[in-house]
């Protein structure tokens, strides 16, 4: 292993922090990967969930030959795991690798980040202020039993993806009207139907918007619910269907990962089929009211009146944006239509219009080159889920490659920086 003390910081211990950790301690950097909770946080909260991609596409070459080095038995490549099983068999042994001994912080949040001695106005790189370059980050850490603290670091990687901030219900992405009085009555992340939550839905009536895999998900998981004698009443507000289909989840033809083909089929089916099930297909949420126990919400449908649903819980699958707040004080340019890093998402959008078909595809998502991954602010990157912002079509896969472009810009700015300088 090289020698470089350089202090790279990594917001997140999720699959994409984790991996970039490892290759940037084996470049020979100090890494410290602070992280909000524990490592694989965002995994923890759908652990029952198989994965649609298999194992070998959700842990990175480096990371498996790492770890088969070091005596750690792996599961097949093709293997299709949970994600709480990706965890264990993969990414907490990753984590406890002699080369991240100590380096990761749990429980301890990264509130802000800044960059030492220079606020948001000054130093303003397309005015030729330089004055950012290799200026170190400042940090504040927010851990869960200590006091906040500042740490500092010569390279910042947010790797902190979406999952912790979910999206509004109201008309146009806003919160709808009550919606911020609605804390425990709503559920903005996949809950385990027939395991942990199954006590909160099994028998209730349930008001579901979305329209995602999620939502795909948590229908087949009502199906299992009502086959097992405990069927909920799902009132499920949902997006028109692509204008090709009548189906509201997109199937792909011939697609080539088995698990998300079987989910959006079955999905459709019970669509089309659930008694349980009432579709506001095209309806939006204006308004909740709590009543005592339960929630009244009122849904205005794209043609017609508006109705008014009672249901003791409101489940959000609605999507997550990234937590722009964090980098507030950086040079940071987001994307007005996904929030993601502006160089990667216009080259996303760009790669979109070329090839419609495949921008449905997460599987057909390519990398867009390193220089893409640069921000205004130097040393600093976003990758992993919340490289792509609000475009749900990130996949590990892409994150892996991230990293090594990012490894080698990072290495190609250290080189120039080393360089005489002509004349
Ligand atoms: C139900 C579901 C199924 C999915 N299935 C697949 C699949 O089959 N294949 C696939 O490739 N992708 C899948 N995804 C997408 C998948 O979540 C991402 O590819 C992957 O988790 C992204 O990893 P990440 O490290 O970028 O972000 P995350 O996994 O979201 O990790 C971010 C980490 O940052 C931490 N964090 C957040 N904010 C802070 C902060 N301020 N300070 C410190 N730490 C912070 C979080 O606690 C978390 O541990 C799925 C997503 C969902 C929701």
């Amino acid at each position: 292993m090289s020698v470089n003390r350089r202090r790279v910081a990594i917001v997140g211990a999720g699959p994409i922090g984790m991996e970039a950790a490892l290759a940037a301690a084996q470049r020979g950097y100090a890494v410290s990967v602070y992280e909000a909770g524990s490592v694989g946080e965002h995994w923890r909260r759908f652990s029952w969930v198989r994965l649609f991609t298999p194992f070998h596409l959700n842990a990175s070459e480096r990371g498996r030959t790492t770890l088969r080095r070091s005596g750690v038995a792996l599961p097949p490549d093709a293997a299709i795991l949970t994600a709480g099983e990706t965890l264990r068999q993969y990414l907490e042994p990753l984590a406890n690798l002699p080369e991240l001994s100590g380096c990761v912080h749990e429980r301890c949040r990264v509130g802000a980040i800044g960059r030492e001695g220079i606020i948001k106005p000054q130093a303003i790189a397309a005015t030729g202020d330089a004055a950012r370059v290799g200026r170190p980050f400042v940090l504040r850490l927010e851990p869960e039993t200590e006091p906040p603290r500042f740490a500092s670091a010569d390279i910042v990687i947010d790797a902190s993806g979406t999952y912790a901030t979910p999206c509004a219900t109201g008309a146009g992405g806003l919160p709808a009207i009550g919606e911020e009085h609605l804390a425990t009555r709503i559920e903005r992340h996949l809950p385990d139907l027939l395991g942990s939550a199954r006590s909160r839905y099994a028998g209730q009536r349930i008001l579901l918007i979305g329209g995602g895999h999620s939502a795909a998900t948590a229908l087949v998981a009502f199906e299992e619910l009502a086959a097992q004698g405990e069927p909920a009443a799902v009132s499920w507000v949902h997006p028109v269907p692509r204008a090709t289909s009548a189906d509201p989840f997109a199937t792909i033809e011939g697609d080539t990962l088995p698990e998300r083909h079987a989910l959006t089929t079955r999905a459709n089916r019970v669509a089309r089929e659930a008694a349980w099930l009432t579709r506001y297909p095209g309806a939006t949420v204006t308004r909740y009211e709590s009543r005592g126990g339960s929630v009244r919400a009122t849904v205005e449908r794209p043609v017609g009146e508006a109705v008014a649903l009672e249901a003791s819980r409101v489940l959000a699958l609605v999507g997550y944006r990234p937590d722009t707040v964090l980098t507030r004080e950086l040079h940071v340019h987001h994307c007005y239509a996904t929030e993601g890093p502006m160089g990667l998402a216009s080259a996303v959008l760009a790669a979109a219009s070329a090839s419609p078909d495949a921008a449905g595809d997460c599987l057909k998502q390519t990398t867009h080159g390193a220089e893409t991954l640069r921000t205004p602010e130097p040393g600093f990157f976003i990758l992993g889920a919340k490289s792509y912002g609000r475009n749900p079509q990130f996949l590990m896969t892409l994150g892996h490659r991230q990293i090594d472009d990012v490894m080698s810009l990072v290495e190609a700015d250290e080189a120039a920086a080393r360089a005489p300088t002509a004349g």
